[in-house]
């Protein structure tokens, strides 16, 4: 069964709901010059989040958190793997190493001790700005994404107190929302085991989306040749493109929109003949497709070719595109949460 935001004392993500699961499993071996007498390992953010979105550690066992230590104001802790159960207690507190820019990976015992807090889980039902050294954690490939959305995050390292009872807020919403989701699946449950399988996918491991950005990125750019109704061919042929070519392109995009099948989409936009300028297709594609929206920033590339790409990767219903678009939802809700907050 899927764990999450029900297990009040075990380590959920912030954003995703999902467990911070011991990962020892895809762990050792990955640093070669490591020695097993060696107790700790340093790495960069960059190496560590690489190893992460690439499978080569367990997604679900890389993490960080914001961090409140008594009634000092909040901050970003640095990263960490978790290896095994060893480290926690039964509150489901985590060592998190202090220092945002460290990323310090240990086997069993949590070492450099002095470069470690303890942190609890605020209390769910108050939240309580006390004595204790509280924190939420998340995995840091949710964090990822979190940055991702450039604004918001500024707004967010701004205001880390009211971040942290944003995320608070929503935890209290989620755990309802689950235990109805649970109700209302009844007695689905390969639905619901579906759903939740799909909750334990990397959602930053979808190379496709680097793929299809690299090929447009490579791709001649074709000035479109516009077939005009009532024109003649080279061979001399009269070609009408008919009333439905007339329209304006605001509607056939509204037309188009219309459309949800990703098949249809494809096979009535080559029928029509119809052509949408880029403004069109860099709505269309899902803003949390940052490889697409990221890398191809303000390069000139063939969107109707991108964008029509693009909707046979989305046909195909992956389980980590589902998954991203689910963890993508969490974090606009906390953003807004945050926002209200701020004003
Ligand atoms: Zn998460």
């Amino acid at each position: 069964m899927f764990e999450s935001w029900d297990h009040p004392n075990r380590p959920c993500c912030g954003i995703c709901g999902g467990l911070i699961v011991p990962g020892a499993s895809r762990f050792p071996g990955n640093f070669p010059g490591w020695t097993e007498d060696e107790q700790f390992k340093r790495v960069s953010v960059d190496d560590f989040r690489e190893k992460l979105i690439k499978e080569q550690f367990h997604w679900q066992s890389g993490y960080r958190a914001v961090v409140k230590l008594g009634r000092q104001p909040p901050f970003i802790s640095g990263a960490s793997y978790r290896y095994s159960d060893a480290d926690i207690d039964e509150t489901g507190s985590l060592p998190v190493p202090k220092e945002m820019e460290s990323v310090v990976l240990n086997r069993n015992k949590t070492w450099p001790e002095d470069e470690f807090i303890r942190i609890e889980k605020p209390h769910i039902d108050s939240y309580d700005t006390s004595e204790a050294n509280v924190g939420w954690v998340f995995h840091e490939v949710c964090w990822i994404m979190l940055e991702q959305v450039d604004d918001d995050y500024q707004v967010m390292n701004n205001n880390l107190d009211l971040f942290m009872i944003a995320v608070h807020d929503e935890m209290t919403e989620k755990r309802e929302e689950h235990t109805k989701l649970i109700i209302r699946a009844g007695r689905n449950t390969m639905w619901l085991q579906r759903r939740f399988k799909e909750a334990t996918v990397n959602p930053f491991h979808i190379p496709m989306l680097g793929n299809v950005t690299n090929a447009a990125l490579n791709r001649e750019v074709r000035e479109p040749k516009l077939l005009m109704p009532d024109i003649r061919s080279a061979a001399g042929f009269r070609i009408s493109g008919g009333a439905f070519y007339k329209l304006q392109v605001e509607t056939q995009q509204m037309i188009a929109n219309h459309i949800d099948d990703e098949k249809d989409f494809r096979a009535f936009l080559l029928a029509t003949r119809w052509r949408f300028p880029s403004v069109y297709w860099r709505k269309r594609i899902p803003e949390c497709f940052y490889e697409i929206h990221k890398g191809i920033g303000d390069q000139r590339v063939d969107w109707q070719w991108l964008g029509l790409e693009v909707s046979r990767i989305v046909e195909k219903q992956y389980a980590e595109i589902h998954n991203r678009a689910r963890i993508y939802a969490h974090i606009k809700r906390l953003f807004v949460i945050l926002s209200q907050g701020v004003r």
